[in-house]
């Protein structure tokens, strides 16, 4: 491994930065620190990590211009989304401030003679794998819980996107919060998770990314039992019924499927319309789409960046030729802006028509801006294709009939639904997948669970 990891900009190509990465005997040395600072770090009141946690989502906020150059430039959103990232991390930090004070344990009605009481603690120190497509907001809404509940912490980003984390840890440190409460370790992901994995000091691992890794890092936490968080990947469906606001549809599906050009694990994967409507939705559809402006996300007026690196482009442009090999037809976009000399890769949005379950989009994730457009005239058959996946995160839904409305809900298993809302997210939600989307939430009153153990204490009298 390199000592030195080079950051580029996915729109330009010029790096942005070298940074030193760790060995696995560096991670080691910082796992001990981590397993010492829990000591007491956990320890502490619960008022006094909300109010470490107030200070730093305060700083956050007070540098989201600058935090959210570095998101544009390291990952290629388009700034005004970057800043949205920004608040929208710094918010889990806020929430869980609060919750901190909140972790409340129980009496129980005992046997004569006996008490019993439920209590909470910090289950131990954490380890953090962090994907790139929010290099700010991934981290915040695991460091935060964890911070709050009393755990020590120690992230490892993505290697595309590892200044933001950098930026993160360097405000924590300003807010009070100890460098040995908050770790950054930089390097290859395999490399350091087989370190965290095998580590006894560390009990819970929290990942975000994709489906396989995750599951290797479920098998090698197998011998130390550890905690596990899992969000993993996504494809989700989006079913507009006849009865839709077809002008709403097309916004939320716009919003939900363009955002950070595509990739995000809750964007709209697969668009299920009714056939009845089929033809004016992607009507409408293409012609938003097409006004999408693609470029470098720091230049005004840019909606769509650059994908973040060559294989994710080279998996867009794959199921995008399979589709159209097996006979979908390109309503907008399809083309491409490829420099392999720079490494920067940009999609034009693209939607497509005439798509079936014989295409590779219909079964993979995409993460890229290409929006696929099958129909359905019965409403069990949508819901059955939507649910015939092994992912289930995020799924949405349009129709203004409220029976239909629950009867979709009740029968799409996703962790995430969205009714005529194609950005769901939000701080005071838990936000998670079931099927292999995932373990766990992160976010809401659910969000701070997973860092929690809990022990019953039974007193003879
Ligand atoms: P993507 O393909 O979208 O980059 P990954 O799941 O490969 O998604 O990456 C998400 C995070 O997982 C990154 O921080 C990456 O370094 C890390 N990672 C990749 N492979 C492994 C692995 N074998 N063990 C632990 N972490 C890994």
């Amino acid at each position: 491994m390199p000592e030195q990891l080079t950051v580029y900009n996915p729109a330009t190509g010029e790096a942005i930065e070298s940074i030193p990465q760790q060995t696995a005997q560096e991670v080691e040395e910082a796992i001990e620190r981590s397993h010492q600072a829990f000591q007491s770090w956990s320890k502490t009141s619960a008022g006094e990590r909300a109010s470490l946690l107030r200070k730093w989502y305060e700083l956050i906020v007070e540098h989201k211009e600058e935090l959210a150059e570095l998101i544009t430039k390291e990952n290629g959103k388009p700034y005004q989304e970057a800043v949205g990232e920004v608040l929208y991390g710094a918010g889990y930090i806020e929430w869980f401030a609060e919750e901190a004070k909140r972790i409340y344990g129980r009496t129980v009605p005992a046997a004569a003679g006996k008490r019993i009481v439920v209590t909470r603690q910090a289950v131990g120190p954490v380890a953090a794998i962090t994907p790139w497509n929010f290099p700010n907001a991934m981290i915040t809404r695991k460091a935060a819980p964890a911070l709050a509940a009393g755990c020590t912490f120690i992230i490892k980003p993505a290697e595309d996107t590892p200044l933001s984390a950098y930026a993160l840890a360097r405000l924590a440190y300003e807010a009070g919060i100890p460098k040995d409460v908050l770790q950054v370790v930089i390097g290859d992901g395999a490399e350091i998770g087989n370190v965290f994995t095998s580590s006894p000091k560390i009990r819970k691992i929290t990942f975000t990314g994709s489906t396989p890794v995750g599951k290797i890092l479920m098998k090698n936490s197998a011998d130390t039992v550890k905690h596990m968080s899992m969000e993993l990947g996504g494809h989700a469906p989006l079913i507009v019924d006849e009865d839709a606001d077809l002008d709403l549809a097309v916004k939320q599906t716009m919003a939900s499927k363009f955002r950070n050009a595509g990739q995000t694990c809750v964007c709209a994967n697969r668009l299920i319309v009714h056939e009845s409507i089929k033809d004016e939705f992607a009507k409408k559809l293409s012609e938003e789409a097409a006004k999408l402006k693609v470029g470098n996300g720091l230049e005004e007026g840019v909606n769509v960046g650059p994908v973040i690196n060559k294989k994710g482009f080279d998996k867009i442009v794959s199921q995008i030729n399979d589709a159209v090999e097996k006979g979908a037809k390109v309503l907008t976009g399809g083309t491409y802006d490829q420099n392999d000399e720079k490494g920067c890769y940009f999609v034009t949005p693209t939607v497509l028509a005439d798509v079936d379950t014989s295409m590779n989009i219909m079964h993979e994730e995409t993460f890229g801006p290409v929006a696929p457009i099958v129909t359905f005239s019965d409403i069990d058959e949508a819901i059955k294709l939507a649910n015939d996946t092994p992912f289930g995160l995020a799924a949405y839904f349009f129709t203004e009939n409220y029976r239909r409305g629950i009867y979709i809900s009740e029968h799409l298993e996703y962790g995430i639904i969205g009714w005529n809302d194609g950005g769901p997210s939000a701080v005071q939600a838990p936000f998670g997948g079931m099927k292999e989307s995932g373990i766990g939430r992160e976010g809401g009153t659910e969000g701070i669970e997973p860092y929690l153990e809990t022990k019953y204490m039974s007193i003879g009298l």
